[in-house]
């Protein structure tokens, strides 16, 4: 096996990858459409344009043809985390059944078997639509890396067998005849519930489709403000404006124009690296022939995923809260997290030892203290939000969609009378606290990462009020 590469020529892999997220960075990237001007009326606008935003377009048109509705973005579509995630399409609606347990005991049945039905139709959306997002079903394998992680992952294994799920545990040897990593020393398969796919492209088959079927997006359109009258709310944007019937706004990490969202919805900045293709030499060193989409179990995790090509794309681990709710381009490039994640990168493939990086990269998540989504509405229901799916949002913002749809229709359904639904996670306090007991937070956790798995009273604490810190 070779050794793994030293510090120095980590840090010069990582200076070279082009400072761009590479879904976006194609050449078969669609081009940039118009900004709204002037004054329109609308029956449903949609803020925000990442896949919150367009599932709930493409519901609302083919549930009520011929609706007239607006998608206005302040960037390109997909600006957001929907371009710039791992790309793991996941059944969870609740960031795993563990998660979901915890918060909603009572409600986890039909959580799991609406996240089960979200992922078919999302899947099946897909296909008829023609939407090419290099769908993978490969389901996913988590694995342990350090000896107090493999009794939990027993247990998990055990948990995901007692809800129904399908779920194999593999020891040391078997879980490194899935994926060849001296680090591991047992893992657990999950062959369903997850599909990979190419998150780009998925947004932008879905932009082309809200299109074909009548929808007007509006891009580089910021929305400032949306007021409302007796009739209408406006929707108001540098250069123009639209009086809609209903908003939807689904910004995510960026809690506007709608700032009772900021309470319960903070962004982080997870980084990302992405490899070169790999020879089919170098695949053959490493195995990965089921491809499954792959997470360690430490409480700072890593994610890691193969392209269509070949690349590995390597996330996570170093989760990034920047005072005042902080966000922009300026935190995309933390060029210390991308070394960081580089070298573990190196730990668990030593013998891709002088692979390069094409790219790095960062992206806003949206965390809530229960690490799902929150809904909320206002203007007597004339506009509702939907925010915060935290690290698992590319199936669940589908679900998420619809939820807002929902509520902004004012219908009730099985949906809408979730307790994760009708109640908001605990609010973050606010600044100058919020960042304080976050980095305090953050410090604990990789405390407990480093102590066996094991809570100090801080951790212990939060969790006895249901409430967390997670990417
Ligand atoms: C690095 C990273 C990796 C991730 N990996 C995964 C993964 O593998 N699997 C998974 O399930 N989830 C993952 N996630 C989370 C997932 O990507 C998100 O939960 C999901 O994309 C959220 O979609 P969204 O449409 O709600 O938000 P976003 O995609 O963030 O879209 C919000 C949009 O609103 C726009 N906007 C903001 N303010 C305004 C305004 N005032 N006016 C108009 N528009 C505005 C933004 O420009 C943006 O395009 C990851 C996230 C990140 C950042």
């Amino acid at each position: 096996m070779s050794a793994s590469p030293d510090m120095a020529s980590i840090e010069a892999a990582v200076r070279d990858a082009t400072p761009a997220v590479y879904w976006s960075d194609r050449t078969f990237a669609p081009d940039v459409g118009d900004p709204l001007t002037g004054r329109h009326d609308a029956d449903l606008v949609i803020v925000g344009g990442g896949f919150t935003g367009l599932w709930a377009a493409l519901h609302a048109i083919e549930e009520q043809p011929g609706r007239s509705i607006h998608v206005v973005e302040a960037e390109r579509i997909g600006h957001g985390a929907s371009s710039r995630n791992g790309g793991f399409c996941e059944a969870s609606l609740t960031h795993g059944l563990l998660n979901g347990l915890s918060h909603w005991p009572n409600e986890i049945a039909a959580l799991t078997r609406m996240g089960d039905e979200n992922l078919t139709e999302l899947l099946a959306d897909i296909e008829r639509h023609g939407i090419d997002a290099a769908v993978e079903k490969t389901g996913t394998m988590n694995v342990a890396t350090e000896p107090w992680q493999v009794e939990d992952i027993a247990e998990y294994a055990e948990t995901l067998r007692e809800h129904g799920e399908e779920a194999t545990l593999l020891d040391a040897a078997a879980t490194r005849a899935e994926l060849n990593s001296p680090t591991y020393l047992a893992g657990v398969v999950e062959p369903h519930g997850t599909a990979i796919i190419d998150p780009a492209k998925l947004v932008w088959g879905l932009r082309a489709t809200i299109e074909k079927l009548g929808v007007t997006v509006h891009e580089h359109s910021r929305v400032s403000a949306i007021d409302a009258g007796q009739n209408s709310l406006t929707v108001r944007t540098a250069r123009g404006s639209i009086d809609a019937n209903r908003v939807l706004v689904a910004t995510n990490a960026w809690a506007e124009p709608e700032k009772q969202i900021r309470n319960y919805v903070i962004p982080i900045y997870d980084h990302v690296l992405m490899t070169e293709p790999l020879t089919p030499e170098q695949m053959a060193t490493i195995g990965w022939g089921a491809r499954q989409g792959l997470s360690d179990w430490a409480n700072q995790f890593h994610y890691y995923r193969l392209t269509e090509d070949d690349r590995i794309l390597w996330g996570g681990y170093d989760a990034n809260y920047y005072k005042g709710n902080g966000m922009g381009p300026e935190f995309e490039q933390r060029i210390d997290s991308h070394i960081t994640i580089a070298g573990h990168f190196f730990e668990t493939f030593p013998q891709l030892a002088g692979l390069g990086f094409s790219h790095r990269w960062a992206g806003p998540i949206g965390t809530t203290s229960k690490f799902t989504a929150a809904f909320g509405t206002k203007h007597d229901d004339r506009l509702a939000w939907v925010a915060g799916y935290t690290g698992l949002g590319v199936g669940a913002s589908r679900w998420g969609a619809r939820v807002g749809l929902d509520l902004v229709d004012g219908r009730r359904t099985e949906r809408t009378q979730l307790a994760m639904v009708r109640r908001k996670p605990m609010p973050f306090p606010p600044e100058p606290l919020r960042n304080a007991v976050i980095q305090f937070t953050r410090g604990q956790i990789a405390k407990a990462d480093s102590n066996e798995g094991k809570p100090g009273p801080w951790l212990t604490l939060l969790d006895k009020f249901g409430v967390g810190f997670d990417s």
